[in-house]
């Protein structure tokens, strides 16, 4: 049984409640209006001074403590997901084909809950909070929304925390440790270029086909061969086109698309170098068989990285809620564009377990059934307000 504070538990009827409206409002990343709407209000009644329509439909508001100190900034995200939702829920998605199947409803109600529990502590700690409401998380909504709303340096920010409901984590358990914890994610589009014509000649022809067959194997060597193992890289195609009906032709080219994903700093300067042995492999390979290729990278987010000071502040805040026995290990190869924050200012991204199967709650992320185990979620408020306090101890 988690620990919560007075305060916090007084308000757990309205987190569910909150988590609810928001769960059968979902709408998509940069069109988040209506949920912007209920998070300007919310937080107007609690006396905040509040800014809306930053970058399309963020919000963000000022809290300030009861004297000077550092400025520590809480994040929640506000998308949902282009996906037709199946949970039966009595609270179901009103709006057909979109749903929070990622647990962003989650978030908004936990964020607003914890903001209003520090509202009602400014006496406790010095400083300033910086909420932020975040569009289009899924998209990589958070560089817009930092640079649109100075989010960082207006008044310069000295940590950032967010937290993400998890489905895979039993409820009642918290994971937050230090180093990377969400992957960096590239998308790459490529194009080998052959020559086309018959599949009785192909001595006659540069065969595009086979090249890109070689390719998307040896490029499963970056995580096998060149990157050290303890290095996660996930080389993935997740779209391949070549040709059309006929069996007999050579096709001109192959059209490849897929994903980089990796948990280190993989930029041109680190040993790894995921994406620079990636074009090297396919180079060779186009060179051997006398092909060609363009190569687009279309870079996502970065890796997620907690700073092992704020990493600490919270994780002093999960034991005090959940207990030591209670705090697990996880990393995870999707993404997460709070890495954007994490790499400006020091910053912890912790996972609320909310998985259960008994309530139905352990489909994953994204599932069409997916939902959250509501009886986690103060825990998860709780988290916001201990790490504050923590971070803005007088
Ligand atoms: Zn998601
Ligand atoms: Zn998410």
């Amino acid at each position: 049984m988690a620990t919560i504070g007075p305060e916090t538990r007084r308000l757990a009827r309205e987190l569910v409640e909150l988590r609810r409206e928001f769960h059968a409002r979902p709408e998509l990343g940069f069109q988040e209006r209506w949920s912007a709407s209920r998070i300007a209000g919310y937080l107007r009644e609690l006396g905040l001074d509040v800014r809306e329509g930053v970058a399309e439909t963020g919000v963000t508001a000022l809290l300030e403590g009861s004297g000077p100190g550092r400025t520590l900034l809480l994040r929640a995200d506000m998308d949902a997901l282009p996906l037709q939702e199946l949970t039966g829920l009595p609270f179901a998605s009103v709006n057909d084909g979109v749903m929070h199947a990622c647990g962003h409803d989650a978030h908004m109600a936990v964020l607003l809950v914890a903001a209003k529990v520090l509202c009602s502590m400014r006496d406790r700690f010095a400083g300033r909070i910086r909420f932020v409401f975040q569009p289009n998380e899924e998209v990589a909504g958070a560089r817009r929304m930092i640079d649109e709303g100075r989010l960082l340096d207006d008044p310069p920010v000295d940590g950032a925390i967010a937290l993400h409901v998890w489905s895979g984590i039993p409820s009642g358990k918290i994971s937050i440790q230090p180093g990377p914890v969400m992957a960096a994610m590239d998308e790459f589009r490529a194009v080998i270029r052959g020559r086309g014509g018959h599949t009785g000649a192909p001595h006659k022809a540069v065969d595009p086909v086979l090249a890109a067959a070689n390719f998307i194997s040896a490029a499963q060597m970056i995580q096998t061969r060149e990157v050290d193992v303890l290095s996660p890289t996930l080389v993935m195609f997740g779209a391949v086109h070549a040709g059309g009906q006929a069996s007999n032709i050579v096709p001109e080219k192959v059209e490849l698309a897929g994903t980089v994903r990796y948990l280190y700093e993989g930029g041109p300067d680190s040993p790894e170098r995921p994406l620079q042995r990636f074009e090297r492999i396919l180079a060779g390979i186009c060179a051997a068989s006398g092909t060609e290729y363009d190569l687009e990278w279309i870079p996502s987010n970065p890796c997620l990285v907690n700073d092992p000071a704020m990493a600490a502040v919270v994780r002093e805040a999960a034991v005090s809620i959940v207990g030591e026995g209670n705090i697990v290990p996880f990393i995870c190869t999707a993404g997460e564009d709070f890495a954007e924050f994490a790499r400006s200012v020091p910053s912890a991204f912790a996972f609320v377990g909310t998985g259960n199967a008994a309530k139905g709650t352990d489909y994953p992320q994204h599932h069409p059934k997916f939902d959250v185990d509501e009886e986690a979620l103060p825990a998860a408020a709780e988290l916001f307000v201990r790490s504050a306090l923590a971070f803005l101890a007088k």
